[in-house]
C-alpha cells in the first residue's frame, strides 16, 4: 500500500481533515432540511453509526436558515450543499454551518465566490470545491477527457479562491465511472497541497453501489489518496456510514467496532451458516469496541482457518466449539449459538 499522501490539514468544526489526521466518513441526510426534527433525527442515528460529517442539501432559503437550529441538535459539524445561488451560501454561513459545498459547475462567477469566500474565511469555515462529472462548466474544454475538464474545473476555481486569499480548501472530482473517477483523482493529488474527498456519485443501490463505491474508494485509498470519503447509496445514509467504515476496516486504516469473519459454508457444514452469521452481525451491530468474531461452518477446518479472530465457533452438529484466538475453550449447544457467542465477546 502506498504511503498517505501528505496534504494540508483543514479543520471542519471540531474535525480535523488532511495531514495525518484519521481518513473521515462523511454522509449526506435524505431529510427535507427545512424539517428540522426529521433531519436531526436522521443526523443522530448517523452519530449512533459513526458519522463523523454530515452533508445537508440547501435548496432555498429555509433550508440555509434551518442549520441553525439543527446545528443545535446535534454533534457533528454539519456541512451545506450550495449550488446555483450563491446567496444561499451566504444564508448557510450565517446560520453557523461549518463547511459549505460548492458546485464550479454551477457557481463560477468571480465576483460571487469572491462574496462567498470572503464571509467564509471571517468564520474560518472551509469550502469543498465539489467537481462532478455530470454538471461540469460550460466552458469545460471538450477536446479534454471527462477526468481531464474535471480537474480543469477544480483548478480554476482553486486559483480563483486562492488569489482570494482563501485557502481553507477540500476538493472532491466524482464521477459515476470508476476508472475517470480514479484518474482524476491522481491527477490532481500531484498538482495541489489541499485535502481530498472522495467517492464516486450516484453508485446506486447498496447490492451494486457498494461495490462501485468500494472499488473506487479502495483502489484511491491504497494508492494513498483521499482525505474523507462518502459512500453513495440509494439507501438510508446509515448504509453508507457502515459502508465507509467497512472500508476503511479493510484496508486497516481505520478501527471501528466489530469485524466478523464468516466461512462461505460448503458440502461440510451441518448448520445453517448464512443464518447464524447474520444472527451474529445483528448482535454485533451493538459492539462499539474492535474485536474480530468468527463463525465458522466446521470444527475441521473452522478454528484453524479464523485462527487469529479474537472469539468464535466452529459449528459441528447440533454443537459448536467455541474458540478464542484458534484455541479451544468449551462446546456448546446449537440452540446456545449465539447467546453464548456473545456473552464471550461481551467478557472479551
Ligand atoms: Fe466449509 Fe468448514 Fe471451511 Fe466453512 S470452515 S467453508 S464449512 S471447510
Amino acid at each position: 500500500m502506498n504511503l498517505r499522501r501528505v496534504s494540508k490539514r483543514i479543520q471542519i468544526g471540531n474535525v480535523s481533515i488532511g495531514g495525518n489526521a484519521p481518513i473521515v466518513v462523511q454522509s449526506m441526510t435524505k431529510t427535507d432540511t427545512r424539517d428540522v426534527m426529521s433531519t436531526i433525527n436522521q443526523i443522530k442515528e448517523l452519530e449512533d453509526y459513526g458519522c463523523e460529517l454530515v452533508r445537508v442539501a440547501v435548496p432555498d432559503t429555509e433550508a440555509a436558515q434551518a442549520i441553525q437550529a439543527i446545528k443545535r441538535g446535534i454533534s457533528i459539524p454539519i456541512i451545506a450543499d450550495i449550488h446555483f445561488d450563491y446567496r444561499l451560501a451566504l444564508m448557510a454561513l450565517e446560520a453557523g454551518t461549518d463547511g459549505l459545498r460548492l458546485n464550479p459547475g454551477n457557481i463560477s462567477q468571480p465576483e460571487k465566490v469572491k462574496v462567498i469566500a470572503q464571509a467564509a474565511r471571517e468564520r474560518s469555515v472551509p469550502i469543498r470545491i465539489g467537481v462532478n462529472a455530470g454538471s461540469l462548466p460550460k466552458a469545460a474544454n471538450p477536446n479534454l477527457t471527462i477526468a481531464e475538464q474535471m480537474v480543469d474545473a477544480a483548478l480554476q476555481q482553486i486559483k480563483l479562491l486562492e488569489s482570494l486569499d482563501f485557502d481553507l480548501i477540500k476538493v472532491s472530482l466524482k464521477a459515476f465511472d470508476v476508472p475517470t473517477t480514479i484518474e482524476a483523482y491522481q491527477d490532481i493529488a500531484q498538482r495541489i497541497p489541499y485535502p481530498l474527498h472522495i467517492g464516486i456519485t450516484e453508485a446506486g443501490t447498496p447490492k451494486s453501489g457498494i461495490i462501485r463505491s468500494t472499488v473506487g474508494i479502495s483502489t484511491l485509498l491504497y494508492l494513498g489518496i483521499g482525505d474523507t470519503i462518502r459512500v453513495s447509496l440509494t439507501a438510508h445514509p446509515r448504509e453508507e456510514v457502515i459502508a465507509g467504515y467497512e472500508i476503511l476496516k479493510s484496508l486497516n486504516l481505520r478501527q471501528h467496532g466489530p469485524i466478523l469473519v464468516s466461512c462461505p459454508s460448503c458440502g461440510r457444514a451441518e448448520v445453517d451458516i448464512v443464518k447464524l452469521a447474520e444472527a451474529v452481525e445483528g448482535e454485533l451491530i451493538k459492539i462499539d469496541k474492535p474485536i474480530k468474531v468468527a463463525v465458522m461452518g466446521c470444527v475441521v477446518n473452522g478454528p484453524g482457518e479464523a485462527k487469529d479472530a479474537d472469539i468464535g465457533i466452529a459449528c459441528g452438529k447440533g454443537k459448536a466449539v467455541l474458540f478464542k484466538k484458534g484455541k479451544k475453550i468449551r462446546t456448546i449447544e446449537e440452540k446456545d449459538f449465539v447467546v453464548a457467542l456473545m456473552a464471550e465477546v461481551e467478557k472479551f
